[in-house]
């Protein structure tokens, strides 16, 4: 997905289907998603303004995503970002076996802190 590719930060959904409008069509732009984040291309992050992000996967396969990293979320610009920090912290009791983390912080980017 180029849209994503050339995106340094992660793209809610209203922002691609913006991008694609003209060439593609609300549900194609949803099953092409969807089906990206099956295959380990792409993983989906909930904003805490609702709205749900996508942004492309490092390190993943078709099994298991590997995404349980920090992302941060600029209040100015509303861009979210993927950190390279693990989100979850403390290790669970055994037998839990943790699948998605989602964990983000808020504040200001750098080129908004500036
Ligand atoms: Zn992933
Ligand atoms: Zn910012
Ligand atoms: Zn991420």
């Amino acid at each position: 997905m180029s849209v994503l590719e050339t995106s340094e930060s992660a793209l809610c959904h209203e922002n691609i289907e913006k991008q694609l409008s003209g060439q593609l069509d609300r549900v194609t732009i949803y099953r092409i998603l969807h089906g990206f984040c099956e295959d380990g291309k792409i993983h989906k992050i909930s904003g805490e303004n609702g709205k749900t992000y996508y942004a492309l996967c490092h390190d993943c396969s078709h099994e298991r995503h590997n995404d349980n990293h920090l992302h941060f979320h600029c209040v100015s610009c509303n861009h979210v970002f993927c950190m390279d920090a693990p989100a979850l912290i403390t290790p669970l009791p055994p037998g839990y076996d943790v699948q998605t983390v989602s964990c983000i912080v808020s504040g200001y980017c750098p080129s908004c802190s500036g």
